[in-house]
């Protein structure tokens, strides 16, 4: 089933009933466009993002880790060009009242992107061809620009002088510290500087579930190296992006790459390639790659007491690296790995099954143990607990016919199910079955980590 061809709602509702996502505040009606992540749905994400950290920093030895603040100093947004920069051209609808992206109207309606167009051309544009939208009539205003950025402030005092932001990227926070990351850890150029954190952005058309939402988290990578190498580095990092996407069990006609045209690339980037995935929705970015030249250190060199910078000792020169940037939403990416992996299978004329056929190292739980009758509830603990013990994934449960657990457990991506029946207490063995292919196999108890190990993808 091609992912276009799945039912948005349907997912939605899986997710509700087997505990990943719930509509946050739902007790109070919830609050528009917020999600919180249920007992299943932490559990894929602290492996997408054990993922991200494991190919990005651990297994690329020039990178380190990072983790800075969601508050920083407001000068930051201001050196950036946040504050000035940071905003989405909005367009009302005087008839029905509903707030859009102008940008986003144009490029649905044309298929082409709308950069090269100032916002009296896009406004005009809309005014003569876009005379029904949304099911409704048309009457539109002028296009107003809507900073993104959401304000607060510290301390007892609501000044303005106070005013400050949460961050909608987390990429600043690790530019403002390269020299005290590249000094401390004794770095050479090229390195990396890698986060994962939550970004907000008062999204003026948040929606399609936790696609576009107001708080989300990022994983960015920040690489820093010689100016004249930046092309390779951005190069390498566009295939390294697309076989991460596709190692997470993506299927690639799923996603395409598209590189930005001169005309659409932000104000800060050289070249920029997208990996868009296809959605019930439609396609839409999933990750984004851009090579973000020396802009940000040396927006920040022009505005704070310390200038960020590299010495390199081989030519003796003081350098202003520029930067490739690797960077995709957890949230997003966790959307498309569902919607990737979500299938209902016919299993024959009369039954079927919902599977979500995730990547084993994705799996919430990569193991169920059932016990056959609860008299076996002690034994089967035990497995349990010792696969936990060694960073297997595993969950039990007791209640139901074997078929309905199977079923249960092929809805929640499970990769393994361990039966212990009668005969486990006599031979030392259980079943263990593939939730992909249905097969079951005998094992002995203590080859269970090995058998598993030999016949899932750990990688
Ligand atoms: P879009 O065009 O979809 O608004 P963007 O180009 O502004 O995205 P970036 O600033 O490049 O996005 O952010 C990097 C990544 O962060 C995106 O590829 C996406 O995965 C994620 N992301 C950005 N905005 C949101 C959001 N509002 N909700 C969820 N994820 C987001």
């Amino acid at each position: 089933m091609k992912n276009k061809d799945k039912d948005m709602n349907e997912i939605i509702n899986h997710l509700k009933t087997f505990g990943f996502v719930f509509q946050s505040s739902e007790i109070y009606g919830g609050l528009s466009n917020t999600w919180d992540y249920g007992p299943l749905g932490i559990l894929l994400i602290n492996n997408i993002k054990k993922n991200w950290w494991k190919k990005f920093i651990t297994l690329e030895s020039k990178n380190v880790g990072f983790d800075s603040k969601v508050i920083l100093n407001s000068k930051v947004w201001q050196s950036s060009g946040h504050l000035q920069n940071f905003a989405d051209p909005l367009i009302e609808n005087k008839i029905n009242n509903k707030r859009y992206r102008a940008d986003h109207i144009y490029e649905e309606i044309t298929n082409q992107n709308s950069s090269s167009l100032t916002d009296k051309e896009l406004e005009n544009w809309i005014k003569e061809n876009v005379k029904e939208y949304d099911n409704s009539k048309t009457d539109w205003t002028e296009i107003k620009h809507f900073n993104l950025m959401f304000k607060t402030a510290q301390g007892v005092v609501e000044q303005t002088k106070n005013q400050l932001y949460l961050r909608p990227e987390t990429a600043q926070g690790i530019f403002i510290n390269f020299n005290n990351v590249q000094r401390a850890m004794r770095l050479k150029l090229p390195f990396g500087i890698g986060q994962i954190g939550k970004s907000f952005r008062n999204e003026v058309t948040p929606g399609n579930f936790i696609f576009r939402t107001r708080e989300f988290e990022q994983m960015e990578l920040e690489y820093f190296t010689f100016p004249n190498d930046d092309e390779n580095a951005y190069k390498y990092y566009v295939e390294k992006s697309k076989n991460f996407i596709l190692d997470l069990g993506i299927n690639k006609e799923s996603i395409r790459l598209r590189i930005h045209s001169e005309d659409e690339l932000a104000h800060y980037a050289k070249a920029t390639t997208d990996i868009e995935f296809e959605f019930p929705f439609g396609w839409g970015e999933l990750m984004g790659i851009a090579n973000r030249t020396d802009f940000d250190l040396k927006a920040h060199n022009k505005f704070s007491d310390i200038e960020l910078k590299y010495f390199d000792q081989e030519s003796n020169q003081t350098i202003i690296p520029y930067v490739i940037e690797p960077s995709v939403g957890v949230d997003r990416l966790m959307l498309a790995i569902i919607v990737d992996s979500f299938c209902i299978e016919q299993i024959d004329q009369k039954d079927s099954r919902i599977i979500m056929k995730l990547d084993y190292k994705l799996c919430p739980y990569k193991v169920c143990v059932l016990p056959l009758v609860k008299a076996q509830s002690l034994q089967s603990k035990k497995i349990m607990e010792y696969l936990n013990e060694n960073d297997i994934e595993t969950n039990f449960d007791e209640s139901g016919s074997i078929g309905k657990r199977y079923r249960r457990q092929d809805a929640i991506g499970t990769f393994w199910c361990i039966t212990y029946d009668y005969d486990s207490d006599i031979d030392n063995s259980v079943t263990i079955r593939n939730r992909d292919t249905m097969k079951q196999e005998r094992i002995k108890i203590d080859q269970i980590i090995d058998y598993i190990n030999k016949n899932s993808n750990t990688k």
